[in-house]
């Protein structure tokens, strides 16, 4: 291991844990995704395990801390979001990334999700997102279709699913992407410029279920924005990243899986700038106050 900041080489092998447990999610579950996508991101970005923080709600989603070797918490029912934002205020030399599912992060954490999006907290959020709730056996979630079937909503689901990308945007978040597990190659690169961002940025990664969600979306063509001719859009705009992402939301439900970076904003200071600038957070991590004994608290 290195010192935090120490630049040195970084073999991706180190984010797999010496005594590798056997990943317990299903064959073909979009979770496979998302942690290959991790791995090939972090030596990318010359981020060391020892200079990361993953931090899980719970979910299938929060098996993440077994299988990926950094610094990890593994937090209680959607509040990935308020741990990571805690561990990033004691040390932003910290890479911090939170990860949880479309139920932990949009239905039981959501408040949270608002509100780190509306701070602009410096950190990365990935939501696998796979319209179910998995871990507790296929449950109705926020993200699920209008009629979907499930045993909480045996006749169908009567509520229109939320719209996350446009809520992160709308409350704050200054990154929104949504990527795909059919997509890796888009994937990882959307992860390393979300780590790479100073800012909340928010990855809308959408996943498969292949166990509880029989309309899993796996074998959906998508389409990347960035890359398509027919979705002309300056990101850095955000009435025009507002309504591109109202038609990416719509057409997911329609068959037409639309992804790529929605809006990126390079200048809005985070929450740890705009407190260090007002003069309530001392430019040195706070951390550090806790381990100086000759420190004089007031
Ligand atoms: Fe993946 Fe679904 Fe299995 Fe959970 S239940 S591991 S989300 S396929």
């Amino acid at each position: 291991f290195s010192a935090i900041g120490e630049e040195r080489e970084i073999d991706r092998d180190e984010y797999t844990p010496g005594v590798e447990p056997q990943p317990t999610w299903c064959p073909g579950c979009g979770d496979f995704s998302v942690l290959k996508a991790l791995k090939q991101a972090l030596p990318e970005v010359g981020r060391t395990p020892e200079e990361t923080l993953l931090c899980t709600g719970i979910g299938c989603s929060g098996k993440l801390n077994s299988y990926l070797d950094t610094y990890g918490f593994h937090t209680i029912h959607g509040r990935s979001l308020p741990v990571a934002r805690a561990a990033k205020l004691a040390n932003p030399d910290l890479e911090v990334i939170a990860a949880g599912g479309d139920g932990d992060g949009y239905g039981i954490g959501g408040n949270h999700f608002i509100h780190t999006a509306r701070e602009n907290h410096d950190m990365t959020y990935i939501v696998f997102n796979n319209e179910i709730f998995g871990l507790t056996k296929g449950q109705t979630s926020p993200t699920s279709p209008k009629g979907h079937k499930s045993k909480t909503q045996p006749s169908g689901s009567a509520k229109e699913p939320i719209k996350p990308l446009s809520m992160s945007l709308n409350a704050g978040a200054s990154y929104v992407a949504r990527t795909a597990a059919v997509n890796p190659n888009q994937a990882k690169e959307i992860i390393i410029e979300a780590i790479e961002h100073d800012g909340f940025a928010h990855v809308d990664f959408l996943t498969q279920c292949p166990t509880w969600n029989k309309d899993a979306r796996q074998y959906v063509p998508y389409i990347d924005v960035n890359e398509s001719d027919d979705y002309e859009f300056d990101k850095t705009d955000r009435v025009e990243a507002q309504e591109m992402m109202r038609e990416t939301e719509e057409s997911l439900y329609e068959g037409e899986v639309l992804t790529g970076r929605f809006y990126v904003d390079e200048d809005r200071p985070s929450y740890t700038e705009e407190k260090q600038a007002i003069g309530e957070m001392p430019d040195e991590p706070l951390a550090e106050r806790y381990w100086d004994d000759e420190y004089e608290w007031e």
